[in-house]
């Protein structure tokens, strides 16, 4: 019974020192690891440790709203022109799995809205055309994220609401959106999180499961390092909450995960 994490930057400088050790670890507990982007300077570390591990980690390729500026645009241009040479196998085998990850944050700075917003819907239409998911991130923005990817919903687009922290009534919206789940992290385990009770009365067929290592480490790792191996206590918590077995929770996310990245970038 093995997991997938479908949002870790193990390229971050975080695990400089014992990445292969990291990854060891992880493989004990995962079938596989998602790598989101973040902007131009990240692209090279990604590629290198999924290099190294072609069936374990799968690279994303977008730009994150923090990293939105007056040269969005110059950036995406780079960005697309890579998807493209990766989709007509130029550059040396590797495929991007997802677009991202991409969305709108307004907790850290407000300045770039109009620019992030539509740096998104560029990545949205890329999404579309390529067949990829989409991965969002949205931090105080979630309202506004939904009703963009209402609006611009087809049958070509599908994706992931990434670190799902909303109530119950953005959950459902969601959960009506087709081909999109919500990624659910460390925040989870939280004493303060609302994230049980909201998920309570959510399907399990809407939820895939996350790290966002190294970011927000689940309980009892606060403050420290996150990595892709901890997703164990992300997915035992969710079993609590469900009140099933750790098996269906693998069975019914790994389904999820597999749906939503479709058999042309993994195929198991
Ligand atoms: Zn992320």
């Amino acid at each position: 019974m093995k997991f997938i994490d479908t949002h870790a930057h193990l390229y971050a400088k975080h695990f400089t020192e014992d990445a292969d050790a990291m990854i060891m670890r992880a493989k004990n507990v995962l079938e596989a690891v998602y790598l989101p982007n973040i902007d131009m300077t990240s692209i090279e570390g990604m590629l290198q440790i999924c290099h190294k591990y072609p069936d374990f980690l799968f690279p994303m390729m977008g730009l994150h709203p923090c990293s939105v500026d007056k040269d969005f645009e110059k950036t995406l241009l780079k960005m697309l022109q890579l998807i493209e040479d990766s989709m007509n196998g130029k550059q040396d085998s590797i495929k991007y799995t997802g677009i991202g990850e991409t969305g709108i944050d307004l907790y850290w700075d407000k300045t770039h809205f109009e620019e992030q917003k539509e740096a998104l819907l560029i990545q949205i239409e890329w999404a579309k055309r390529f067949r990829l998911p989409i991965i969002l991130h949205c931090r105080e923005a979630l309202d506004i994220v939904i009703e963009i990817i209402e609006k611009n919903h087809n049958e070509h687009l599908s994706g992931i609401f990434h670190c799902f922290d909303g109530n119950f009534f953005q959950a459902k919206k969601i959960s009506e959106i087709p081909n999109f789940k919500m990624g659910i992290g460390g925040n989870i385990t939280y004493k303060k999180s609302a994230l049980p009770e909201v998920l309570e009365n959510i399907d399990l067929q809407h939820i895939i499961l996350e790290t966002d290592s190294p970011y927000l480490p689940p309980t009892p790792h606060r403050g420290k390092r996150n990595e892709s191996a901890y997703l164990t206590l992300v997915a035992q918590k969710l079993a609590e909450i469900k009140g099933v077995g750790l098996r269906e929770i693998a069975h019914i996310t790994n389904e999820n995960v597999k749906e939503i990245f479709c058999s042309q970038t993994y195929s198991r």
